[in-house]
């Protein structure tokens, strides 16, 4: 049975002017289909979401918001399992990770509810005693959310539970290769007892997103995405001097010196580019190894590479599942194919995955190349969002460093050593929004999350998160009962 589904405006159910296929990543089969928003659909989203804001969400006190986020996150925690196998269906993301992820999602709107009702601003001394002071921080107003696919949920949940906490109103544009969870989310949602227009849904393709955030109607926007989608996207924001939270790709570093506990640090190398098949954002497609350990960390990589269980992804015995849809699973052969003729050595993997369960699926091996230069190799600049490590060996501390910030991306990084002094350098030089030191991919809602140069601006979680979604407005009062100069500008 196709699944048919509904966009949610204003606390209704609109049918779309057609609907799209979605297809599950592991079949080949459409197993749901999803509306595509007409421009009348995605004015109207805006419409309702302005209308919202201003007659009730902004006016609501900080206990109704931090209640209804409480809400909404019981509701996620009991549904996980059903999210996860629907938002698993949809991208072919092994259930054990998206399972997690809704779980950390209800984690992120219960930390946001608890911000909810401590929302404050200061009270400001003044050079001039006369001068009362104080600010107030309040709502920007309407915000869009764009998700990519990769993690529809954990992604929608890092704009959405500081946006909601501080008083904005909302519409959610997901990708159209994972759309189903968001629109299922909505249902919770409206469980939970949002008001109308709130919360909003449309659902289509690219040029849905450029309505969105081309309008001058709205007042904030949030993109996880591509990097180039995010330029484009902050063009179209700065026509009308809107905000723009943009959290985007990565070609992110992991570092392994020979002074590391070894068998952890493999153990985070895999975490970091087999992770979600490497469709993620922070994997650490580069792994740089110091010259002496290069020998032992190659062998046990292939080692580790070739013995990743592939196959349904609904299974909890799969640690890695197919690509998410066709254009990445060909972009990623493709990047190998790229790797193979500029030289890299291919240490294993390198083509689609064959064997039994894995007919149907977009399925790539594990792929491993070494002997690969920063500089020079495409495999080793550009983004390829799948599961193709290069290996990057270097001399000394100061090599890696050069190497390490030698990209035009700075989202997340790594380091693998017990010397806490280098520790403590690496994470002062590497230029990235996140360095992780002997850990990898570890995330935690109080951690402030983004990147720097084109890996993007902002960030997610954390206080920080929730400032991106309010403004400053400050109150100044004259207390006294003098009549002053009117042709001099008041200072002290
Ligand atoms: P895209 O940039 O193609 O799409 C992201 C979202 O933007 C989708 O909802 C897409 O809709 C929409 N979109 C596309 N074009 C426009 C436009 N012109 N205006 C407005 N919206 C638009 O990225 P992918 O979906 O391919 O996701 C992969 C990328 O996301 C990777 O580069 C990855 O690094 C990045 N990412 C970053 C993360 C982070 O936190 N930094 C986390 C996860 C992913 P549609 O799909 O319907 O075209």
């Amino acid at each position: 049975m196709v699944k048919e589904y509904k966009m949610y405006i204003n606390g209704e159910w609109i049918q779309g002017k057609e609907l799209f296929g979605s297809v599950n990543p592991y079949t080949q089969e459409v197993w749901a289909r999803v509306p595509q928003a007409t421009k009348d659909q995605v004015d109207l989203s805006i419409e309702v979401a302005r209308e919202a804001f201003y007659t009730e969400w902004k006016h609501t006190n900080g206990k109704t918001r931090a209640e209804l986020l409480n809400n909404l996150a019981d509701l996620l925690d009991d549904n996980a399992q059903y999210m996860a196998e629907l938002e698993t269906t949809d991208n072919g993301k092994v259930i054990r990770e998206t399972k997690n992820q809704m779980h950390f999602s209800a984690r992120n709107y219960r930390y946001f509810a608890g911000y909810a009702d401590k929302i404050y601003g200061e009270l400001v001394p003044l050079d001039n005693d006369n001068l009362f002071n104080y600010t107030i921080r309040e709502p920007i107003g309407v915000a869009v959310l764009i998700t990519a696919w990769n993690s529809p949920m954990s992604l929608l949940s890092n704009k959405l539970a500081p946006a909601l906490a501080a008083g904005n109103t909302v519409i959610v544009k997901p990708s159209e290769h994972a759309s189903v969870t968001t629109l299922e989310f909505a249902k919770l949602i409206e469980k939970a007892g949002f008001p109308k227009g709130v919360f909003n849904v449309v659902t289509g393709d690219a040029d849905v997103g450029n309505q969105l955030t081309n309008s001058d109607k709205i007042n904030k926007i949030s993109f996880t995405g591509g990097t180039a989608t995010g330029q484009i996207i902050s063009q179209n924001a700065s026509k009308n001097l809107i905000p723009v939270t943009l959290e985007l790709g990565g070609k992110s570093p992991n570092i392994i010196f020979e002074d590391a506990d070894i068998e952890r640090a493999i153990n985070g190398a895999v975490a970091g580019i087999y992770a979600a098949s490497g469709q993620t954002c922070i994997a650490g497609s580069r792994l740089l190894v110091q010259k002496s350990i290069l020998d032992e960390v190659l062998t046990k990589m292939k080692n580790r590479a070739e013995n990743i269980v592939l196959g349904d992804p609904l299974s909890l015995n799969t640690e890695m599942g197919p690509a998410a849809n066709e254009t990445q699973y060909n972009r990623i052969l493709g990047m190998i194919e790229t790797g193979k003729k500029e030289g890299a050595e291919l240490v294993t993997g390198g083509k689609s995955a064959q064997g039994h369960g894995l007919e149907k699926g977009y399925f790539i091996s594990p792929t491993i190349f070494s002997n690969v230069d920063n500089k020079t190799m495409t495999i080793a600049r550009e983004e390829i969002f799948g599961p193709v490590l290069s290996i990057i060996p270097f001399e000394d501390e100061a090599q890696a460093i050069e190497i390490a910030n030698d990209t035009m991306y700075g989202l997340g990084s790594g380091v693998w050593t017990q010397n806490i002094n280098r520790a403590h350098r690496m994470a002062r030089s590497i230029e990235a929004g996140t360095v992780w030191v002997n850990t990898y991919r570890s995330a935690a809602v109080g951690a402030p999350f983004g990147g720097i140069k084109k890996s993007g601006r902002g960030r997610e979680r954390s206080w920080h998160a929730l400032l991106d979604y309010t403004h400053i407005k400050n109150v100044m009062m004259d207390i006294s009962d003098d009549i002053r100069d009117p042709f001099s500008i008041q200072t002290k």
